[in-house]
């Protein structure tokens, strides 16, 4: 008995899960409760035009504001809420949230900050047969135009199957943009890009790492400088717009902007922030501009 435990573990610990069964069931109850009672917020990190160094747009980052444990960060309980499902409802909140408050913001900022907004999607979502009818909602509800929300999707996510790639033919017919979250760290990146309809690439902070080291010629500054390059000459020769994630100093971002990258995201630009302070960002850009 013993060894058929050890070996249900084995399974249960190695298949990219962490958390085994019994824990997934309190996280879960946890997060019904929480969903129910509105712990939920969404954060928004700027997207950053690198040339011109000005916001652009967000994108939507869930937090959990736990009565106990404080601020949980979505990779704590982001992987519970997916194996439960209630990713679907907490997914619909943070659309919802999302397009509620981007149409906020382009009614008091103007479409030069709010080129784009959006949330990550999980598979599980684009499985749930209402999430194209939830889509259309959103946008209905708060007027936001569908060409401004940009789904974040990973990889993984847009492999699988015939009906994920009905719905996102579907979001793409309606003006809803896409992009590939993570980019190059999936395992097909380049015959995905032909079949599924995106707009956007995200380049992931792996690649963006270390690549200010170029100039010392290591051969892992090297190998990220060489990914960085093909994915901006990819994306050209596809026609879609690039984003460089996770830079954290402005040597990188020197770097990547000489490697032709004009959107960047990463704590060096501006960093997660409440809706507040977005706003407040927003306001001083648009005294420069009217400046
Ligand atoms: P992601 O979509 O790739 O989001 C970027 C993550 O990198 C965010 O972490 C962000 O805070 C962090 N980040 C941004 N710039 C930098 C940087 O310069 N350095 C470093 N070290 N990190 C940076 P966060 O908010 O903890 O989210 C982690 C992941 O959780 C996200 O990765 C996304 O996959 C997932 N996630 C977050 N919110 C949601 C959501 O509402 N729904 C779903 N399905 N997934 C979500
Ligand atoms: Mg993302
Ligand atoms: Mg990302
Ligand atoms: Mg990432």
């Amino acid at each position: 008995a013993a060894k058929q435990r050890g070996k249900a573990n084995w399974v249960r610990f190695t298949a990219g899960m962490e958390r085994p069964v019994v824990a997934d069931a309190q996280l879960g109850a946890e997060l019904r409760r929480g969903l129910e009672l509105g712990e939920f917020r969404v954060v928004y990190q700027p997207l950053v035009d690198l040339n011109r160094r000005q916001v652009i747009g967000v994108e939507a980052l869930v937090r959990w504001h736990h009565p106990t444990r404080g601020v949980i960060s979505p990779a704590d309980f982001i992987p519970v809420a997916e194996r439960t499902g209630l990713i679907v409802p907490l997914g619909r909140f943070v659309l919802r949230e999302t397009c509620r408050q981007a149409a906020v913001w382009l009614a008091e900022f103007g479409p030069s900050v709010l080129q784009k907004a959006g949330p990550n999607v999980s598979v599980r979502q684009l499985h749930d047969p209402d999430f194209v009818d939830d889509v259309r909602a959103a946008l209905a509800d708060s007027g936001l135009p569908g060409e401004l929300l940009v789904l974040e999707l990973t990889e993984s996510a847009v492999l699988r199957g015939q009906q994920v790639s009905r719905t996102l033919h579907e979001l793409h017919d309606m003006g809803v943009r896409l992009a590939l979250d993570d980019f190059g760290t999936g395992e097909s990146s380049l015959s995905l890009l032909r079949a599924f309809p995106a707009s956007i690439v995200k380049l992931d902070k792996s690649f963006v790492d270390g690549i200010e080291h170029h100039e010392e010629g290591t051969p892992e500054a090297n190998a990220r400088q060489a990914v960085a390059r093909a994915v901006i000459q990819l994306a050209g020769a596809l026609d879609l717009d690039t984003v460089a994630e996770g830079i954290e100093n402005e040597e990188q971002a020197a770097r990547l902007q000489r490697l032709g990258y004009s959107l960047g995201q990463g704590f060096h630009l501006a960093e997660p922030m409440s809706p507040d302070e977005v706003a407040a960002l927003m306001a001083g850009q648009r005294e420069l501009d009217a400046a």
